[in-house]
């Protein structure tokens, strides 16, 4: 490394998730990950350090972009854009006077940490001789409580990081460690939630829509498509089946009784759903499922939907409240999607009485009119694909 310092982004990640032989498993994702979120700006290459990770910046990288971008990779626990310079106490020094003799601060501290213990200075050393440094250089003030400006600096075994503002990452894990599920995705409020929650554990999201096209316009298709392409910014490349499910309704329509039809639909959903999973590798089937919202959300109706299939079912909204759910809507941008009118496959075909109280004998037999591979099979070979990728 040459005595002038390098920028880039310094990202640290929590440890916690990080034991045993996850860890290589880990940050080879988060790498990957980085790598995928950042790989359309001008960035150099991506470093590991102990315990951390370095994205070197290009002259020309904005850092407001990439600051954006890394807000969006899970398993950041917090980042900053920071300097590189070699582990001495003189050249972090005058690095560091280098850069802040632009900025305008009245008070200041240094927070240092030492990450190996033969470096020859403690923590507080190099707090007080970097410290007494930018006192000098400034004529700001020493404030450890409410600083102006704080000095933040790491020595590594090999190299030295500085910089003024920590930034909270997004948490969660690296999309891709906890394997593949398919969220079944309406144009509503609670499924890219559902959806986004299950990325932040570490999860790749698979999409299926359903549709009532033809004897509904495309606006429900539409949406969950800007949805999926709004969520795709957390995981890089996403899949989107859209199962026209009009002619299946129609069906049902005409052989079930309407108390148990809601029921029915999803049923049917769930199955085409599992064959969809099996196809592309996942191991569960995600809903926006809120315990007690509507009627089909009872306990005894979930239980006698979930019964549809084998594959274990992930309800990550079940305990929410509709505002929690809202709230968390309108801070991941898919609120304003979802709240853009549509004829909604299920409302359109929807009874005014939903049995809120199902068992699994009445549910057999509201079905047993139906023949339900050919339906399933039928949907399933009409569905169309759509693949996307962000940054696009
Ligand atoms: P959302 O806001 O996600 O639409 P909701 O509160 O409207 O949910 P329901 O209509 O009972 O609840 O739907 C429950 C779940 O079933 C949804 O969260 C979603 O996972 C799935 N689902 C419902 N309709 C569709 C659809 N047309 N396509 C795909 N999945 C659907
Ligand atoms: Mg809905």
């Amino acid at each position: 490394m040459a005595t002038r310092s390098v920028k880039g982004a310094l990202i640290h990640y929590h440890e916690i998730a990080l034991k045993g032989k996850n860890r290589s498993f880990f940050l080879k994702q988060l790498a990957a990950n980085l790598r995928m979120a950042s790989r359309d700006l001008d960035v150099g290459p991506l470093r590991r350090p102990a315990g951390r990770l370095f994205l070197e910046m290009e002259e020309g990288t904005s850092w407001e972009e990439l600051r954006e971008r890394l807000s969006q990779v899970f398993g950041i626990a917090n980042f900053a854009a920071a300097s590189r310079v070699l582990p001495d106490l003189d050249l972090l020094s005058k690095s560091i006077e280098g850069e802040i003799s632009g900025r305008r601060f009245a008070s200041f501290a240094v927070a240092a940490r030492r990450a190996f213990k033969t470096f020859p200075h403690t923590s507080q050393e190099i707090n007080q001789v970097i410290g007494a440094r930018v006192k000098l250089a400034s004529g700001a003030k020493v404030d450890l409580s409410n600083p102006d400006l704080t000095v933040y600096i790491e020595v590594l075994p090999n190299e030295a990081f500085y910089y003024f503002e920590k930034i909270r990452g997004p948490g969660g894990l690296p999309v891709g460690v906890s394997g593949t599920v398919v969220c079944l995705l309406s144009g509503g409020i609670d499924s890219p939630v559902a959806a986004y929650r299950m990325m932040k554990r570490g999860c790749r999201v698979v999409f299926v829509h359903f549709h009532s096209q033809p004897f509904a316009d495309r606006t429900s298709e539409e949406k969950a498509i800007d949805l999926a392409q709004r969520l795709t910014r957390y995981q890089f490349a996403s899949r989107i089946y859209l199962v026209p499910f009009g002619e299946t309704q129609q069906e049902v329509v005409a052989g079930v009784t309407s108390r148990f039809r809601i029921l029915v639909y999803r049923r049917l959903m769930l199955r085409i759903a599992e064959e969809i999973a099996r196809k592309d590798g996942a191991q569960a089937l995600v809903t926006g499922e809120s315990l007690g919202q509507v009627s089909s959300q009872t306990i005894e109706n979930i239980a006698a939907i979930e019964e549809a299939t084998t594959l274990p079912i992930v309800r990550p909204l079940v305990g929410m409240d509709k505002e929690e759910i809202t709230e968390q809507a309108q801070q991941i941008g898919t609120y304003d999607i979802s709240i853009i009118p549509d004829q909604d496959c299920c409302s359109m075909f929807a009874p005014r009485q939903v049995v809120t109280r199902a068992t699994d004998k009445e549910i057999s037999l509201a079905e047993s009119i139906l023949d339900l591979g050919p339906l399933v099979q039928g949907a399933l070979s009409a569905a169309r694909l759509v693949e996307m990728s962000s940054p696009a």
